[in-house]
């Protein structure tokens, strides 16, 4: 490794001089195709790979919690409904079920 750095080219510009590897994919870049991210220096290909995956991890983890989220509140919308109804039936006076009430 006596030659360095300064010998290596980068992987997309074959006629620049290297100034950086990536840590993710382990080929050398030049300062424009190699970006800092978080206090770590990747390259173009590798940091749109790490934001595709956080973007897919972020849907990954909300979308179950607002279905089931969803899913809880129709149902006990649904339960109190039935609930509300269903005391508000038994509590009808007998003469409604005769037909009387209304004579
Ligand atoms: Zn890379
Ligand atoms: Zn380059």
């Amino acid at each position: 490794m006596s030659k360095g750095l300064s010998k290596t080219i980068c992987a997309l510009h074959p006629g620049r001089l290297a100034a950086a590897r990536c840590p993710q994919c382990a080929d050398f870049y030049c300062p424009e195709c190699i970006t800092e991210h978080e206090g770590k220096m990747i390259c173009a290909s590798c940091l749109s790979n790490e934001a595709d995956v956080a973007r897919k991890e972020r849907t990954k983890r909300h979308f179950p919690f607002w279905a089931v989220l969803q899913l809880a509140v129709a149902l006990i919308l649904c339960w109190l409904a039935f609930y509300y109804v269903s005391g508000f039936l038994s509590d009808l006076p007998d003469e409604f079920h005769d037909g009387t009430i209304w004579e």
